[in-house]
């Protein structure tokens, strides 16, 4: 693990540990199985969930690199880039985002903060954007300087890896079964590669047509890391597509536990997970812990 700058271990003071908790349902016992939560939305009240897990030691790398300022992109409603901006704000570091499409004629909530803890927003176009999707390495985007440091969408590098793996290590040892939502597929890499019992891990993919990044997954990983596999069948019509069945059944969820979640991943993962263990997907016995990774600041952008 590399050594941590001071100001990173300063920051890291108002982290909170993420507890793990049962969720309790008649659906559970009914069918014999145990669902917990880790809550990695509780690890710290701005910078919630995975962003964090994969800022970690990319931040740290930028620190020990002698760069000022963090570039990097986003859409409108971004955790990346509202964990980033944050913490580039709490370390004194300049930041920079390219957002996707044009400037809307109000600013959401979400880009207030950015604008609020100081970063700089460039809207560009649909085909800009996707065009620095081919800049990876954080010297890559072109005319980048000196004291410049760029992350790619999402903060999906291998060093988000090495923040991942604490999490991994935090999970319990007795597990059967582990759900991690699933965007880039960085956060679920990371608890393959480094949890160390044999459960079977389990990432529910936010979007439609997700299988590409399997072979993604497979660049990450060894074929020494066989338990797992990506379900495609909970992203409910696309990449935050919403449907009505979803929003109430996050209602009863989060009536029922207090527990605050939001639609684009955890929500989805949920509702497939409840749907699999209604479906006799798992077996009885069996215990399941779930990862909260966080992002309830984006539900600002959601009527509900
Ligand atoms: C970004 C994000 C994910 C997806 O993480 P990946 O590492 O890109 O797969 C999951 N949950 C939340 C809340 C996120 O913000």
């Amino acid at each position: 693990m590399p050594c941590v700058d001071t100001r990173l271990l300063k920051l890291e003071q108002a982290f909170n540990p993420a507890p793990l908790i049962q969720v309790h349902d008649k659906l559970f016992s009914q069918h014999r199985i145990e669902l917990w939560l880790k809550r990695d939305d509780l690890l710290h009240p701005v910078i919630s969930g995975n962003k964090w897990r994969k800022l970690k030691y990319i931040l740290n790398h930028a620190l020990q690199s002698g760069c000022n300022e963090l570039l990097s992109m986003g859409g409108a409603y971004s955790n990346h880039l509202h964990a980033l901006a944050y913490a580039g704000y709490q370390l004194g570091l300049s930041t920079q985002a390219y957002i996707r499409g044009e400037e809307p004629q109000s600013h959401n909530a979400t880009l207030n903060d950015l604008s609020q803890w100081g970063m700089q927003l460039h809207f560009i176009s649909r085909s800009a954007y996707k065009n620095l999707r081919n800049y990876k390495n954080w010297q890559d985007l072109p005319g980048i300087q000196r004291h410049q440091y760029w992350i790619p969408e999402g903060g999906s590098t291998s060093l988000a890896m090495a923040g991942v793996a604490e999490l991994a290590q935090e999970l319990p040892a007795d597990v059967h079964y582990l759900c991690v939502p699933c965007g880039t597929g960085i956060t679920l890499a990371g608890i393959i590669k480094h949890i160390d019992n044999k459960a079977n891990v389990i990432g529910f993919a936010a979007c439609k047509n997700a299988d590409t990044i399997i072979s993604d997954l497979q660049t990450w990983l060894t074929p020494a890391h066989h338990y797992w596999h990506l379900n495609l069948d909970y992203h409910l019509g696309g990449f935050a597509k919403i449907t009505p069945e979803l929003i109430a059944f996050m209602q009863q969820i989060e009536q029922q536990t207090g527990i605050p979640l939001e639609p684009i991943y955890t929500g989805k993962m949920l509702y497939g997970i409840y749907d699999l263990v209604r479906r006799n997907y798992f077996p009885a016995g069996s215990k399941i812990v779930a990862i909260h990774t966080g992002g309830l600041q984006g539900n600002r952008g959601f009527q509900r």
